[in-house]
């Protein structure tokens, strides 16, 4: 089923939805993104004369209720984005009278999902060498089915939008699917979106593909890095995983972040790029500092030779036009990860060049998709994000998509 073709006229709703916004000391939201991304889905069950259980976790209360991570404090800004009065159940365990005096057009939110610890299914307080995990384990999973049919019991239909959490089988992202039939249960907007960028860039490719990947480290981003090495035609590997590269081409790397236990990796990455004809990007300069923090000494050099005291923090000049040049006159672009430490002023210019060039060839008709928390970070920085195809709200969920993994919470719907 498709959120467009249900009618939820006199039916109730209930919404998975990431509403796990970053909050102040105070309890006021700083970011509305992620309410924002879920207004369509919600809307659209209220205009047709539906009702709303809306249901999501927010932060890591472990398990247990802690009122720093209680959804209420967000009420009454989703009332707002809604434009209607909003109820809120604090146990989402006991939310029956709530949801079933819900009238068309109402709206009710259940409290955090994660002051259970059957929400994510895993055992507290027992350490995983512990003889008696796997019994633990069996029985929470068990407790699970039953916090998922409870909150199942609450609607007649169930709608998953919650992309962020996607890659997890929770009760409320996944398990709960198992109690609507196909009829009645189905993706959100916001959900399809994301699954169709990803199907974008994994099916649909129109070549050439560039594919830059960045951020802090070659361990965390290995996975996406081979999957990717099928697919692309560029691969660009920028940000710290520089260092790791150009140590293990035996260059000097003074202090920079470095991956000592991934250098035969890093030679592995160049080899199969090789052989699969694959044309792999890696930078030459970059703008060293001499402490890590934005007004420090810079001087630009070669990432081969970079002298003690000194790390690379950005991309360098020479490397910023090469990047580029790949970039511009690609069909398909798949941005993950800043090129350089660009939350310091001082260290934007590598991530700035990539973010024009990408701009640019989206403007020349490529499909160019930037996710996966940082690299998101730094589009809006830039105030670039309108400029390019599409900014994934999700971070582990996308990369684990196009790492090419099926994503529990859109399998649970789709039966796949
Ligand atoms: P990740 O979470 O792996 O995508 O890494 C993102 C982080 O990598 C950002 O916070 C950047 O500041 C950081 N980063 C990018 N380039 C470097 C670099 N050359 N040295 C240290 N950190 C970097």
């Amino acid at each position: 089923m498709t959120i467009d073709n249900f009618d939820f006229k006199g039916k109730k709703a209930i919404v998975r939805v990431d509403f796990n916004v970053p909050l102040d000391e105070n309890g006021n939201i700083t970011d509305d993104t992620r309410i924002r991304g879920a207004l369509p889905t919600l809307k659209k069950i209220l205009a047709d004369g539906g009702s709303l259980i809306i249901m999501s976790h927010m932060g890591k209360p472990k398990g247990k209720v802690n009122p720093k991570l209680s959804l209420s404090q967000i009420k009454d800004a989703v009332a707002k984005a809604l434009g209607t009065d909003v109820a809120f159940a604090d146990d989402c365990m006991a939310a029956d009278t709530l949801a079933a005096n819900l009238k068309p057009g109402q709206a009710l939110l259940l409290e955090n999902l994660r002051f259970y610890p059957e929400e994510e299914g895993k055992p507290v307080g027992i350490d995983k060498a512990d003889p008696a995990y796997d019994a633990a384990k069996k029985e929470m999973k068990e407790r699970q089915k039953e916090f998922a049919k409870k909150l199942a019991s609450y609607a007649d239909v169930y709608v998953n939008d919650a992309f962020g959490t996607a890659h997890r089988r929770h009760a409320s992202t996944a398990v709960v699917a198992d109690y609507f039939d196909a009829d009645h249960k189905m993706l959100g907007y916001l959900m399809e979106k994301e699954v169709k960028a990803v199907d974008n860039i994994l099916r649909d490719i129109k070549r050439p593909f560039t594919a830059i990947m960045g951020g802090s480290k070659v361990s965390t981003k290995i996975g996406i890095i081979e999957n990717l090495m099928d697919k692309v035609d560029n691969l660009i590997l920028c940000g710290g995983m520089t260092y790791t590269f150009a140590r293990a081409q035996g260059g000097q790397v003074g202090d920079s972040i470095c991956e000592e236990d991934k250098l035969d990796l890093a030679l592995d990455i160049m080899r199969k790029a090789k052989e699969k004809g694959v044309n792999l990007v890696l930078g030459v300069d970059c703008v060293a500092g001499n402490a890590f923090k934005n007004d420090c000494d810079t001087q630009i050099c070669s990432v081969m030779d970079i002298p003690a005291g000194w790390e690379g923090m950005d991309a360098g000049p020479e490397t910023r036009k090469i990047f580029a040049n790949a970039i511009r006159g690609s069909k398909t672009i798949l941005w993950n990860g800043p090129a350089g430490v660009f939350e310091f002023d001082n260290f934007t210019a590598g991530s700035r060049a990539i973010a024009d060039a990408v701009v640019e060839a989206t403007k020349d008709g490529a499909f160019s998709l930037v996710g996966g928390g940082d690299s998101v970070a730094c589009v809006n920085k830039f105030g670039l994000a309108d400029e390019v195809s599409y900014v994934s709200t999700g971070g582990g969920a996308l990369l684990e998509a196009i790492e090419g993994k099926v994503l529990p919470g859109v399998a649970a719907v789709k039966g796949e």
